[in-house]
């Protein structure tokens, strides 16, 4: 049983029913309960790489995605601002891994190299092709294949349309679309039944809760308390609004804009019919009323003054719960907790805690404590390695011109972990000895790329003249891909008009 209708209620509902749903007889029951009342956030538009292969599993395609909900491809992230504000401070987290990674150490010999061309643009063709506004695909790449890597950015409330159609015609999902206000349990504490307003109760073995920022079951039935992070993330905030392109058909982004300003930092996505923009920032640093004069400002800078709607404003308390997984109940999306949106890390979360579930789904109550304990350390270090990851963007700032940015940096706010990485890099890359787990959700490549990015310089060993010689040869590849990159994709808009009127090759 599913409590949301949001992005992560969807998106779990339709990756459990897509593969233990059916008609044999131990197949799952899966029924989904969402207000009439509660509008789901309606933010959310910017996704991983890993939203190709959650949504091939669940059976839908890249084509009906497109269609569907003015989705675009995402190659990756770029900064601007964030060193220290000035001209030309910008740099890229392509979501493609440095050529050659795992054989050469292209980080090193950037390192030893003049560093005149910043180390994404040196390490792979991505960036480049993002400052081109290409594709990272052809007309005859099939559906959710790539020559780069790439995940989408979309409008969030069609894809949760699309997300339910899908689930409710093809997967079997009983939806039930009425206000749930209370819990009937059983005598040890377990969830028997959601009691609705005009459905009665329905009653479940297994209790999703994907209410949102309210968190109704895991939260407020069963109080599991929230660990705040505001301490070291200090956002709380965001502003968030819809404006046209300026020009209908200007090229169009591939890549989502984070920018850093004095009160923050905005992010832009790019759809094929509009821009979403937000700012976000901290109610202890940022009134309102100065956070919507920069966003403004922003939105004025960008030739984006005309036609604005008001902008609406979101509130969050940064941080997750101590436990996801508690007796028959695990929360995922916002009622497991949030932390601003930089590098888009919510719905990412959603799909590996989907993935989770249909992967070791308890065979039965008496399994469900061990399957839960296994839950809640996997994604406890998830949230940690995705708040320091987050945190270096801050610490490695060198803006001065706000306290916020100021604070952010200070010892006293990074946690250990971040602490002590840092004092390894200071003399060697990060490295995949630095992240072991199977599945990291920001590999040490991710890592390379910001810390570089934003100019951090080590003291390293310099590499012997053979790895070096390896390593300027994997960057002159770098250089003559770009090239040929350059000549054959196609452009981002072009691309996706072509979807919209022609489809793409089925999925291999
Ligand atoms: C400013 C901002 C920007 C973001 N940007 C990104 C991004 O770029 N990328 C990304 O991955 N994530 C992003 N996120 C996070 C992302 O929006 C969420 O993780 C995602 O939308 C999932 O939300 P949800 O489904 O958990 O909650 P919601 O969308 O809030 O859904 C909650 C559901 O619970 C239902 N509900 C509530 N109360 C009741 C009740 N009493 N009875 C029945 N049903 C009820 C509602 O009807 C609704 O259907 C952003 C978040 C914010 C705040």
């Amino acid at each position: 049983m599913v409590l949301g209708g949001g992005s992560a209620g969807w998106l779990t509902a339709a990756t459990l029913a897509a593969e233990l749903g059916g008609d044999a007889p131990d197949a799952l029951q899966i029924t989904l309960i969402e207000s009439p009342d509660v509008p789901s956030i309606g933010v959310g538009e910017g996704t991983w790489p890993t939203m190709r292969a959650t949504l091939h599993r669940i059976g839908l395609s890249e084509v009906d995605l497109i269609r569907d909900c003015d989705a675009a491809f995402k190659q990756g992230s770029r900064f601007d601002g964030w060193l220290h504000g000035g001209v030309a401070d910008r740099y890229y987290h392509p979501f493609t891994l440095p050529h050659g990674w795992g054989d050469v150490d292209l980080a090193g010999a950037w390192l030893q190299g003049d560093r005149e061309q910043p180390f994404a643009d040196s390490v792979g063709p991505q960036p480049h092709l993002c400052d081109a506004h290409l594709a990272p695909k052809q007309t005859t790449t099939p559906d959710f294949g790539g020559v780069m890597n790439y995940g989408y950015h979309f409008d969030a409330v069609k894809l949760g349309h699309l997300l339910q159609r899908h689930a409710t015609v093809k997967l079997g999902v009983r939806h039930v679309v009425n206000h749930f206000i209370a819990v009937r349990s059983h005598e040890n504490g377990d969830i028997a039944a959601l009691t609705t307003r005009e459905c009665g109760d329905i009653e479940g073995d297994l209790f999703i809760d994907c209410s949102g920022l309210g968190s109704l079951l895991l939260g407020r039935h069963y109080g599991v308390a929230f660990r705040s992070e505001k301490g070291v993330l200090f956002n709380d905030s965001a502003l968030a609004v819809q404006v046209p392109h300026a020009d209908a058909q200007a090229p169009l982004a591939s890549a989502t804009i984070s920018t850093a300003h004095a009160e923050g930092w905005t992010w832009d996505i790019g759809l094929p019919t509009r821009r979403g923009i937000g700012l976000v920032y901290s109610t202890s640093h940022t009134g309102d009323e100065a956070a919507e004069r920069s966003l403004q400002a922003y939105l004025d800078r960008s030739g984006l003054s005309a036609g604005r709607a008001t902008p609406r404003r979101l509130r969050f308390d940064p941080g997750y719960r101590e436990r996801f997984w508690h007796r028959n109940c695990v929360a995922v999306g916002l009622a497991a907790g949030f932390i601003e949106p930089l590098e888009a890390s919510a719905l990412a979360l959603v799909e590996l805690s989907a993935a989770f579930l249909r992967d070791e789904m308890p065979a039965s109550r008496a399994d469900m404590d061990l399957v839960a304990r296994r839950f809640n350390q996997t994604f406890a270090y998830r949230w940690s390695r995705i708040i320091e990851f987050l945190k270096l963007h801050y610490v490695l700032s060198r803006r001065d011109d706000a306290d916020y940015w100021r604070e952010h940096r200070e010892a006293a706010t990074l946690p250990d972990s971040l602490r002590e990485l840092l004092q390894l890099w200071a003399h060697r890359a990060p490295s995949r000895n630095d992240f072991d787990r199977a599945e990291e959700v920001f590999p040490a490549a991710s890592y390379q790329y910001v810390l570089y990015g934003m100019r951090f310089q080590p003291a390293l060993r310099p590499l012997r003249a053979d790895r070096l010689a390896a390593a300027r040869a994997r960057m002159s590849d770098v250089t003559t891909m770009t090239r040929r990159l350059l000549g054959g994709l196609p452009r981002h808009r072009d691309l996706l008009q072509h979807i919209r009127a022609h489809g793409l090759p089925p999925a291999a």
